[in-house]
Formats: structure tokens, sequence, C-alpha cells
């Protein structure tokens, strides 16, 4: 159930309110948003049926949700939302991209990463500092060393940071180097992490599940908004299918249909899809025209030599590629593109 303010309510009116929800036995949950404010219930069937606020002054409308997720869901907030990550807007206004090496390797790999990130347009840096590999034998990246460089990284070129987080102790020490944090596939149903990054009063971009439904891809971002953090990115990363051609197969589907379901902004990874570098541009400019509202890929100023997913990193003509397709498709459809550093090549 949605309980929409009108936007002369007062305060008191919004107290009032809350009160009702707890009375009867529900959380509330508060969205202020430019023109009016929101408030999310959750409880089951009983806690809605008891939940009465038709005349408190100061409702406008109360809304029965069908969606089995709630705060996350469409008929919750009308508008795609924007979430701002250290600053950078990723909405529906923009198309953001995000990008940086798999793995922080070192200061200097990481620091030279950023700099092709930033010039091809890159407003966001990513990195892993822990890596969840599916062999125990690869590397598991640098920690809280990776953290650091991570943060001096940020210091020099500007670029906010987002990286991923594998386990809810690491909350607080994540949270004190970066701007956003990633919870990878492997992690998309670890509810008690997904709690936990809930709680951690930072954006997250959520990675969808390996063999993820869209459904599960939503209650599993319900589980962070639940907390009280609707600062969530979706992400679109390819899912395991029969083809062996790529290493997971992108589900451009994904984007039309999450976004008629959810108000979460939905970007697209075509470097975990493809895991080929030759497909990463083409399935950017996919997801583009599909209305993705940004792309996270992998860049690496030596890929022969990274320690992780080097065969998917962009560096060289195919970033100048990714570069001028970046700058040129999203205004087409109506978005601000990236801002680049230097003037567009064109082709
Ligand atoms: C990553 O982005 O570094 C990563 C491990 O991605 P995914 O969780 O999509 O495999
Ligand atoms: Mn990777």
């Amino acid at each position: 159930m949605v309980i929409v303010m009108a936007p002369h309510a007062r305060d008191a009116d919004l107290t009032e309110v809350v009160r009702r929800v707890e009375t009867a036995g529900g959380s509330a949950f508060v969205s202020r948003g430019v023109t009016r404010t929101i408030v999310g219930v959750v409880g089951d069937e009983a806690v809605l049926e008891a939940v009465d606020v038709t005349h408190v002054p100061g409702v406008a409308e109360v809304v029965r949700i069908t969606a089995p997720y709630k705060l996350v869901s469409r008929e919750h907030v009308p508008r795609t939302s924007t979430v701002s990550v250290g600053g950078v807007p990723i909405g529906p206004d923009t198309f953001t991209l995000i990008a940086g090496p798999c793995a922080v390797e070192s200061a200097e790999q990481t620091l030279a990463a950023a700099q092709l990130a930033r010039r091809a347009g890159a407003t966001l840096l990513r990195g892993g500092a822990y890596k969840p590999r599916t062999s125990p034998y690869a590397f598991q990246g640098l920690g809280v060393a990776g953290l650091r460089i991570l943060a001096d990284v940020r210091a020099e070129t500007g670029l906010p940071v987002v990286t991923e987080i594998v386990d809810a102790a690491d909350v607080d020490t994540v949270c004190q180097y970066a701007d956003m944090l990633q919870v990878g596939t492997r992690n998309m149903q670890n509810f008690s992490l997904l709690q936990a990054v809930g709680g951690a009063g930072k954006p997250v971009l959520l990675k969808r599940g390996l063999v993820a439904t869209y459904e599960e891809w939503l209650m599993a971002a319900e589980y962070i908004a639940q907390r009280g953090n609707l600062d969530i990115v979706l992400c679109e990363r390819g899912i395991r299918t029969a083809e062996t051609s790529t290493r997971n197969t992108l589900d451009v589907s994904a984007v039309p249909i999450v976004h008629g379901l959810s108000h979460l902004p939905v970007i697209v990874d075509p470097s975990h899809a493809a895991g080929r570098r030759d497909l990463v541009v083409p399935l950017a400019r996919a997801a583009m025209a599909v209305g993705a509202d940004g792309v996270i890929v992998d860049v690496h100023p030596d890929p022969e030599r990274a320690l992780c997913d080097g065969a998917q990193a962009l560096h060289g003509a195919a970033l100048d590629e990714l570069t001028v397709a970046v700058a040129t498709i999203p205004p087409l459809l109506g978005r601000r593109g990236a801002v680049t550093a230097e003037p567009v090549r064109s082709r």
C-alpha cells in the first residue's frame, strides 16, 4: 500500500499517518519528493486492512500495490528515479558511463584505467577490491589495500567510486572508501548482505543473479529498500543460457520490462555479459537503444596482463568506439550523453 500526501500536507499530517500505520502493526517508509511525499506501507493483509488513513488531513490518495515488491514498484513511484552517486546522476535524463578495471591490481594500474575511463566519458569509476571468483585459486582482490587505492584514484581524478561488497561484515569498511556499493550477481540473493547494504546509507548497484527472474531480482531490491534505502540501481549483466559463444547471454528485454515494473534506474554491464572485448561496444549500443540509464564496462591499460577478466577489458580502438557511442547515441534519445574530457573523434 502507498499513501500519497497532498502537496499542502503538514508535518503533523504525516506524523499522524505514520502513527496510524504503526498502530496497525505495519512499517511506514517515507519518501519526500520535490512535489509530494509518499508513504510506503509494508505489512501483511491483516495490517493493510487495519490501516485507516483515508480521512486524515493531508492524505490525497491511498493506492493498493498488487506487485509482490512494493517500495521498488512502478506503482509506488510513477517516474523513474534518479540516484545520485557522489553527485553523479543515474536516471532517466542522462546516460551514465561507469568504467574501470575489473579488479584493482595496483595503484598504477588503477590510476591508468581511471584516466582511460575519464577520457572515454566515464563519470564514475568501477573497480573490485573484493573479487568473488569462481576458483578459490584465482586472484581474490587486494581487500582494504584496494579500497585505499580506489580512494586515492578518486582524489586524483575526481571520479566517485563503485566497488563490490561480498560480506556483510565489511559494510563499515567499504563505506569508508566507496561512493556506491555493488552487490554482484553471485550475491543477489544473499539476503543478509542485502539488508546490511540497505542500512549502510550509500547508493547500491544490484546486479541480476545468474539465473534470476525479474521478480526475484526486484524482490532482492526490495530487501534493500525495506531497510530505508531507495537509492538502488539495477544492473543487467547477462544470464546463463545454453549458448556458449558468449560468457553469458545479455538479456536486452530486461531493460524495458524492468523499467515497466519498477521505478529504479536500470543499467547494463556488456563486459560481464559478453566476456569478449569485440562484443562490448555493440552490446553497449544495444543498451543505449533499448533505454538503459547507463553502462558499466571493464577498462584496463594492459589487458593481456590483467589479473581478472582481461579478455573483456576495453582499451585502444574499442574504447574510442565506446566514447563515440556514448557521446552521440543517448542525445538522439533525449538524454544527456557523456561529458568527454577530450573532443570526440568521429569514425
Ligand atoms: C564485477 O562487476 O566485477 C563482477 C564480478 O560482476 P558480476 O557480479 O556481474 O559477475
Ligand atoms: Mn569481472
